[in-house]
């Protein structure tokens, strides 16, 4: 039995909820028969981050540290290995910043390095730990004496252990609150950093959907859960089956939920049956009303498209929430004006744009790829200076586009500033008209 400590380091940017993913590592240890702690510092500084990490490695003595690494956290991740130095434990990073980049962590007091899914990969590496062996033959696995074979995509997701029973075995703050029914997005998105459940699109029965929902509300008392998938209308069978199942388990009348979803992938016949099971608001992710912008980022949707879907779950009686992006290389006054015009159009049928928006060039998209060099931001994310900072008070303003790092000309900038202020605006205007009329507020995350 191998005692594995699970981290979250601090991130830029709050984290409303506890980390699904860690849940998930957790409980896959846990049906392995190993002993978990998670420690969530995410919405800590690094000073009080490193302070709750060496009382708990004392108190703990953990044989492996577990840590899960994005782009935003990763340089606070490499200067937690120095509170870990000296413990002996061995030091793996797993998350989408190493299912990108792998040999990063290695070089920066990581022994381990996972790329991809993580539940078989940790359960391997804790029972290599346990038993001996060879961790370069762990699919996903790198380290500096090699590379194991390449990790494959989990096909059999009703396999795995449910994420909060790692929540009510070691004793966490709160279930994470939100479910995963499917992994992976087919879409192609060139500034999208989902690597680590990548573009192949995967879905657990509506049976094993039900029974975590019915768990969660037997067990937590939960009756409204966030669906958290990057896709969740991708395939049009799978979501009436899913639907349906809803509707017909006793034990979840009177549930609601929340999915996010690209425009393209709705349709509005569904959205009556999705209205039906409890769903009652919908995250579009739109990014651009330009059809030049759409196509070059390859989102695979038209304005037209856009405007139809949201309107039918609108129809439908549900909460819309709407997502823009703005600083695509390319864009400039007339491509802004168009999306403009777009928003325009939806404001009267959205309840929620979402905060923000200004593109981040992440490790791994086809948009770094393409521009780092050119603009001169390859490796932002090991230069404090470069992270964008925790959001200011003022939803108006974007710390992104205060990186600036497209070089904007300073019209365009002024332009995507006067873009993210009006969605602030809309939405200051919305949240008033809510608690005047003291409604309940459903609104999804999305995890980028
Ligand atoms: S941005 Fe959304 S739709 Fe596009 S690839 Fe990523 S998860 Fe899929």
């Amino acid at each position: 039995m191998v005692r594995a400590l699970l981290v979250l380091p601090p991130l830029p940017q709050p984290m409303n909820a506890p980390y699904l993913g860690q849940q998930y590592i957790a409980a896959a240890l846990l049906a392995a028969g190993h002993t978990v702690h998670c420690l969530d510092l995410a919405n800590l500084s690094e000073t009080q981050a490193a302070a709750r990490l060496d009382d708990q490695v004392r108190a703990f003595r953990p044989d492996l540290v577990g840590m899960t690494l994005f782009t935003y956290n990763a340089l606070a991740g490499y200067r937690l290995t120095e509170t870990l130095a000296a413990t002996g434990a061995l030091l793996i990073a797993g998350g989408p910043h190493p299912t990108i980049l792998p040999d990063e962590p290695l070089a920066h007091g990581f022994d381990l390095s996972l790329s991809g899914e993580g539940e078989h990969a940790i359960t391997a590496v804790a029972d290599t730990l346990e038993k001996g062996g060879d961790f370069t033959a762990i699919p996903g696995l790198h380290s500096r004496a090699g590379r194991g074979p390449p990790n494959a995509a989990i096909e059999d997701l009703d396999a795995l252990p449910f994420p909060h029973l790692a929540a009510a075995t070691v004793r966490l703050d709160a279930v994470a609150g939100g479910i995963l029914t499917s992994r992976g997005c087919p879409a192609r998105c060139t500034f999208c950093a989902n690597y680590v459940t990548g573009r192949a699109y995967r879905w657990r029965s509506p049976e094993n959907v039900v029974a975590e929902m019915r768990t969660l509300r037997r067990d937590f008392g939960l009756s409204h859960f966030p669906f958290w998938d990057d896709a969740f209308t991708a395939r049009r069978p799978r979501l009436e089956a899913l639907c349906d199942a809803i509707l017909d388990e006793p034990e979840l009348a009177g549930v609601t939920w929340t999915c996010i979803t690209p425009g393209n992938m709705v349709l509005p016949r569904d959205l009556e049956r999705m209205r039906k099971a409890g769903c009652v608001a919908i995250n579009f992710g739109i990014e651009s009303g330009d059809a030049t912008i759409l196509r070059a980022i390859q989102k695979g949707q038209t304005p037209e498209k856009i405007l139809a879907a949201v309107q039918a779950a609108k129809a439908a009686d549900m909460t819309t929430i709407v997502n823009f992006m703005f600083g695509f290389p390319g864009e400039g006054p007339e491509e802004l004006a168009n999306t403009h015009a777009l928003m325009r159009r939806l404001a009267p049928i959205t309840d929620f744009f979402n905060n923000f928006g200004v593109l981040v060039p992440f490790p791994g998209t086809a948009i770094y790829d393409r521009y780092h060099a050119e603009y001169g931001f390859s490796g932002w994310w090991l230069d404090p200076d470069r992270i964008p900072s925790a959001p200011a008070a003022d939803l108006g303003r974007d710390p992104a586009l205060e990186k600036n790092f497209f070089s904007y000309d300073p019209h365009v900038r002024d332009r995507i500033a006067d873009l993210v202020r009006w969605k602030a605006d809309h939405n200051a205007a919305w949240a008033n008209r809510q608690a005047a009329a003291n409604e309940t507020i459903h609104v999804t995350r999305r995890i980028a």
